[in-house]
């Protein structure tokens, strides 16, 4: 039998500087980041293309993102570059349905601030340390597969207090060697659009060719893509039923 299954439509967005400017990330990611994701999660229900912040429209035409049903964004030292008209376009196509992974130093990227509201705001600090990302939410969609926690050995540490608001639901929490903690990864709503911000990802470290952080990110794909898309209007309504004692002409 054909299998029907209708593909979901992934867009890695990479700003992609790093790999072309220092020798040590393009020896770890040599064709990118977002190239070791989309290896890492390629799979049959997946359609991946990548985009990065160099191409034309930042590689976000109306085309492209009208067509992509879940986008991932890694962005880093050129937040300030991605123009505030592409923004405004994925902010929209989120409202309607479009699922959003933002991932590690996107929590400064101007759509994820823009969605949040608030300043996501964090503390860093690069020693190379481990972390334990306890998983809180084992019955949670995008923590299947993934035990009572798991560990990375080298890590940027991001600790509390992360600015953002306070209605997503937190799947994980991670413990820093240092002693800090973090919500390393959260799951939003915004309109129609599901969200989730995970934070492991580092471009100095291997982190996206871990097999947790991989399956993760492909559970959150899943996850987030859309049930339904729907554009906002306000309209203005007849009433369902005969609003008694006002003539039918005014009852809109
Ligand atoms: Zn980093």
């Amino acid at each position: 039998m054909k299998n029907m299954l209708k593909k979901i439509n992934v867009t890695i967005w990479n700003e992609f500087r790093h790999e072309k400017t220092n020798s040590a990330v393009k020896k770890l990611y040599p064709e990118g980041l977002h190239k070791a994701i989309a290896d890492g999660i390629s799979a049959e229900d997946l359609n991946i293309r990548l985009a990065s912040l160099d191409e034309p429209e930042h590689g976000l035409t109306e085309d492209v993102v009208s067509s992509t049903d879940v986008l991932l964004w890694w962005g880093h030292c050129a937040h300030g570059e991605v123009k505030d008209e592409i923004v405004k376009r994925v902010h929209k196509r989120v409202l309607e349905g479009m699922g959003l992974i933002v991932l590690h130093s996107g929590h400064f990227s101007k759509i994820f601030k823009t969605l949040m509201g608030t300043s996501c705001s964090l503390k860093w600090r690069e020693a190379g340390e481990k972390e334990r990302l306890w998983n809180i939410e084992p019955s949670h969609p995008i923590s299947q597969g993934i035990g009572e926690y798991f560990e990375l050995p080298h890590t940027e540490m991001y600790g509390e207090r992360f600015d953002i608001p306070q209605d997503g639901k937190i799947i994980f929490i991670s413990w820093f060697e240092g002693g800090e903690v973090f919500r390393s990864g959260v799951a939003l709503e915004r309109g129609h659009g599901k969200l989730f911000y995970f934070s492991p990802g580092h471009e100095t470290y291997s982190i996206y060719y871990d097999q947790n952080v991989l399956r993760v990110i492909g559970n959150a794909v899943r996850w987030a893509n859309p049930l339904i898309y729907q554009a906002h209007t306000a309209p203005n309504a007849q009433p369902p039923e005969v609003i008694q004692g006002i003539p039918p002409a005014a009852q809109s």
